[in-house]
């Protein structure tokens, strides 16, 4: 009877090697952050409880793999939670947010860790990280993967692409599917197949209350519209349904560079060609250097077609000048996917300031290649291409609001040495002052959250809030998870 008591007591499941298990045994309550900033204490015993439901693992800072699992894509966040709940599934992901609901404690989400500015990692708080849940499983024949929440998307593309089949999302393969899909989803395919969220059938969703509820077209409808554009405000998703759509996995596409001397010319004849590109055309432009540092124009292109027509479409891009790069051929799709994995390496410290544009006026083209020159070399400026099926959605279809934009323009810097931080966040505000009176909103994921005031974030939202801030009410009424482009929930 003893014996049963101690096992039922779940703490026979925990190694009694580990330290963190002794300190616990000792009795040694854990400071930690609350929900509103406040410093409080976890009590040992309620983390060992918790502990010993977890399928995943429960990671305290003298625990091995907690500095690994702490660390975010953006190497410029260095921030240590109280702890962090290693899920292995969706009832790892209950018991947490149970947990962090009884304790009223500060809550990050981490789902590929790409959080630009660093909202997947907290301070003293708890950590929800679902790195570890990577489960993908493709039905070729109903045209539909499920996908975890940990998953990458080379890994997503890998599986799609062994069937001939792709969803699309975004741009660099070692991004997450969960935090680009909540947030919308631009990539190399949006233009044709709209983006990743218009090609989310099903999610299932823990809310704050710890329940795990379905949202589909069927199932919790206004849960499912927030979900495509309103980011992780409603809780965690710990499955997503997408649809797929046939592909060649050979793709005509890469890039043309052209020198800086001639970037005003291609810049301006870019923004005329893809301004008007029928929606299998992606090409997006990057004033940035090479690694010897020669400033350059790149435009990287994707064609969502048969080579043949795809040469007949990009032609053109090889007359913006006289490239000294002319890298646009046949390619794999998984391999164009990967193009930007290195340059866009994880554990580099990133600055990223970004708005949409729905032109790109000359005396933009103007300012800024005048300008590139001087800037720091680690500075880059991107205009990624939308438009296509991505605007012919209506802007209330869906929480993702920015319909009519017709790029999404990035100014990002990075580098290694923290004590080139301030120069190169200076450089980055000096980048984006020549943008900024061209944008009009701001695209949740790639925003610098921190700076943005709640007001920006509301109206951001647009003609979206009202209904967001309804289904935020629904299901994170105490604004639990509230590190995001946070929605607050709308007052009874
Ligand atoms: C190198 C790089 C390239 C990028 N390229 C593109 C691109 O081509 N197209 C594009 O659209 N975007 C792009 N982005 C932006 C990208 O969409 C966001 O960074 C996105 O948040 C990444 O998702 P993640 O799961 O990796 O991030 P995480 O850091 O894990 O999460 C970011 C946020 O998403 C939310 N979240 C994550 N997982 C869940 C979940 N399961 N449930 C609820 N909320 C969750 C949380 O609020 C979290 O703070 C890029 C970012 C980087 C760093």
């Amino acid at each position: 009877m003893r014996r049963r008591t101690f096992l039922g007591s779940g703490v026979a499941a925990l190694s009694l090697s580990s330290f963190p298990l002794r300190r616990l045994y000792a009795g040694e309550d854990l400071p930690a952050v609350s929900r509103t900033g406040r410093g409080i204490s976890l009590p040992a015993s309620a983390l060992a409880d918790l502990r010993a439901q977890l399928r995943g693992g429960l990671l305290l800072a003298s625990d091995a793999g907690y500095d690994a699992a702490r660390r975010i894509w953006n190497g410029a966040f260095d921030r240590k939670p109280a702890l962090i709940a290693s899920c292995a599934g969706a009832a790892d992901v209950m018991r947490t947010v149970e947990f962090a609901r009884a304790h009223d404690l500060l809550v990050a989400v981490r789902g590929g860790g790409h959080s630009i500015s660093g909202q997947s990692v907290c301070e003293g708080g708890l950590m929800i990280s679902l790195e570890g849940m990577r489960g993908i499983r493709i039905d070729p024949e109903a045209r539909v993967a499920r996908v975890e929440p940990g998953v990458l998307l080379g890994e997503l593309d890998r599986e799609a692409q062994s069937f001939g089949l792709v969803t699309p999302a975004g741009t660099v393969s070692h991004t997450g599917v969960a935090g680009l899909t909540l947030g919308g989803g631009f990539g190399r395919l949006a233009r044709k197949f709209g983006l990743a969220c218009d090609n989310l059938l099903a999610a299932d969703l823990v809310a704050a209350d710890g329940r795990l509820v379905q949202a589909s077209a069927s199932e919790n409808p206004d849960l499912f519209w927030a979900l495509r554009g309103g980011g992780g405000n409603f809780g965690v998703v710990t499955s997503f349904e997408f649809r797929l759509h046939p592909s060649p996995p050979v793709l005509l596409g890469g890039p043309a560079i052209f020198p800086l001397a001639q970037a005003r010319d291609a810049l301006r004849a870019y923004a005329d060609f893809a301004g008007n590109a029928p929606d299998d055309v992606y090409a997006d432009a990057a004033l940035t250097r090479l690694p010897d540092g020669q400033p350059v124009l790149v435009i990287d292109t994707c064609y969502a077609g048969s080579i043949e027509a795809g040469e007949k479409a990009l032609a053109s891009i090889r007359k913006f000048g006289k490239p000294i790069v002319d890298a646009i051929a046949p390619t794999p799709y998984v391999k164009l996917q990967q193009s930007a994995d290195v340059q866009l390496a994880r554990g580099r410290r990133y600055y990223l300031k970004a708005g949409f544009l729905r032109t790109i006026d000359p005396s933009l083209v103007d300012a800024l290649v005048e300008e590139f020159a001087g800037l720091p070399p680690a500075v880059m400026v991107i205009f990624a291409d939308a438009g296509g099926a991505i605007s012919r959605v209506a802007p209330t279809a869906t929480a993702f609001w920015h319909r009519p934009a017709r790029w999404n323009v990035v100014v990002a810097t990075a580098w290694d040495n923290p004590a080139d931080t301030e120069a190169n966040m200076a450089a980055g505000r000096r980048a984006y002052a020549i943008v900024e009176p061209h944008v009009k909103g701001f695209y949740v994921n790639d925003m610098n959250l921190g700076e943005q005031s709640q007001a920006q974030v509301d109206g951001n939202y647009g003609g979206n809030l009202a209904r967001l801030a309804k289904v935020k009410s629904q299901y994170d009424p105490s604004n639990l998870f509230h590190l995001n482009a946070n929605v607050q929930p709308a007052r009874a």
